[in-house]
């Protein structure tokens, strides 16, 4: 079996032949954004978030984030996690009783605003909004399903929230976890070295971001457009809109639809 309970970043502990009620996990620091994720794979986490921004943020304790391991919750000798539907049809269906241990277990540690949210093509689509209010709590469980999905009866007991992310179906909910966490992560303060890159990108302000550019100034018989060469800041920064506009307005209609409704708003 694996590790019971893995904390990842500052002071991580590592996995140990111990009896998961004498593991110590990483002390909850206070004030500090914390994840719970409850998967079948806690190995597959961080993951992703362990890199770059999101990865060095979590090491200096800006984040924490812990993984709960179903599997630990199993029943049986083979510590079984899921059964058959009820009613018969194809796949596997993770248990009520073993998700619902996992999740007691992660929110043990819930504080203040901390939703709990089941990854699942049929939740409401996952945007910048959603982002920025989850970055707003003080923590969040994340439930991974795998299979065919979860019981029904844990998301009703629970008061669970489905979150989707985006009209396509995974093989589990790892990934759609570690997006949203990645999305949520960046927006908290002292992550991003530069607090208006948050500000000013794509679905911040309603708009797509303008396209951007970087040296040589000339590639490929390819030059820039004049004016971000020409030092003039305002300039700059009415073409940057524009551009925004344009291509919102012609990639993303509904968007702009939302953008003006939201523009004549007093
Ligand atoms: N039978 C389910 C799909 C199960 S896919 C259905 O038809 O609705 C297995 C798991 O992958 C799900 O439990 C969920 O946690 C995750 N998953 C799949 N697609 C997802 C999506 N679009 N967004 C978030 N999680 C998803």
């Amino acid at each position: 079996m694996s590790a019971p309970t893995k904390s990842h970043g500052r002071k991580a502990i590592r996995p140990m032949l111990k009896p998961a009620s004498l593991m110590d996990e990483e002390p909850d620091l206070v004030g500090v954004w914390q994840a719970r994720v409850v998967t079948l794979f806690p190995e597959t986490f961080p993951g992703v978030l362990g890199a770059s921004l999101t990865g060095k943020a979590l090491k200096d304790g800006k984040w924490q984030l812990h993984t709960h391991d179903l599997r630990r919750h199993g029943v049986g000798k083979h510590r079984n996690v899921d059964d058959t539907p009820t009613g018969g049809g194809a796949g596997m269906v993770l248990r009520a009783d073993v998700v619902s241990a996992a999740l007691a277990d992660a929110q043990r540690h819930a504080r203040g605003r901390w939703p709990i949210l089941y990854m699942s093509p049929r939740g409401r689509r996952f945007d910048q909004g959603m982002a920025r209010d989850l970055a707003q709590c003080d923590g969040v469980t994340l439930l991974c399903g795998r299979f065919e999905g979860v019981d029904e009866r844990v998301l009703e007991r629970w008061g669970v929230t489905e979150v989707s992310m985006g009209d396509f179906v995974l093989t589990g909910g790892e990934i759609a976890a570690q997006a949203m966490l990645d999305a949520t992560v960046r927006l908290l303060p002292g992550v991003l070295g530069n607090a208006d890159s948050a500000i000013e990108e794509s679905h911040s302000n309603g708009l797509l971001e303008h396209p951007q550019y970087t040296k040589p100034a000339e590639w490929e018989g390819r030059g820039v457009p004049e004016v971000l060469m020409s030092g003039n800041h305002a300039k700059i920064a009415q073409w940057r809109l524009e551009m925004s506009e344009k291509l919102t307005k012609d990639r993303r209609p509904d968007l702009w639809a939302a953008h003006q409704a939201d523009r004549k708003k007093p």
